[in-house]
């Protein structure tokens, strides 16, 4: 029998580990943000008088001029450790707590679609998917039952709605050289790279 998804007691996981994405080489990822939510991140972050980082992520198409992609189609939202770890969104100074125990997010009315659409990956008829990160996910299984999950799929879909039309275009990832001090040796220089 599937389990009911929920959040681990006290766990903030989601919000202050980063990965290395597609690889070490590329450096750690930052919140992923649609472009149309650039603007509303970095006006949030200031009325917290927050210093955020956005850099692009994914780009498509080709501009001659720069050596770079024609269109950014997502951007990320920096951890604010040197490490690339930790939010800089989630409120770890006081003593505010979610629901579960975690830390609160400072604008969780206002989080952006992958972190509402977290930690769902995919979904079908009978169960969801959840990213292998989470820590629901290691401690018990990443396959769920749907319930209760409806605002995670809507998120999901609205993401993936907005990158399904490029699926055949040139495809540019962009490296942040942000990560563990043990493997700076292997970050690439900081800027876009060509996919495919
Ligand atoms: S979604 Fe997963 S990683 Fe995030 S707080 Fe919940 S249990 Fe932890
Ligand atoms: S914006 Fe909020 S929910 Fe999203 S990663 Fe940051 S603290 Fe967590």
């Amino acid at each position: 029998m599937l389990r009911e998804f929920h959040c681990i007691q006290d766990c903030s996981d989601c919000c202050i580990n980063r990965q290395y994405y597609p690889s070490v080489d590329y450096g750690k990822i930052g919140v992923l943000l649609l472009p149309e939510e650039k603007k509303e991140m970095e006006n949030q972050a200031e009325s917290y008088k927050l210093k955020v980082s956005i850099y692009p992520r994914v780009g498509i198409g080709m501009n001659k001029k720069s050596d770079g992609p024609r269109q950014v189609i997502a951007y990320q939202l920096m951890g604010s450790n040197i490490n690339g770890d930790y939010c800089p969104l989630l409120d770890i100074r006081s003593n505010n707590r979610s629901p579960h125990g975690g830390f609160n997010c400072l604008i969780y009315n206002e989080r952006p679609l992958s972190c509402r659409a977290y930690p769902v990956i995919k979904e079908n008829n009978t169960h969801a998917k959840l990213d292998c990160n989470c820590k629901f996910s290691c401690q018990y299984s990443n396959q769920v039952n749907k319930n209760l999950l409806e605002s995670e799929f809507s998120a999901l879909t609205r993401i993936k709605n907005n990158f399904e039309w490029f699926e055949d275009q040139t495809i540019w990832r962009y490296a942040t050289h942000v990560g563990e001090k043990r493997f700076i040796k292997f970050l690439l220089p900081r800027g876009w790279y060509l996919q495919k």
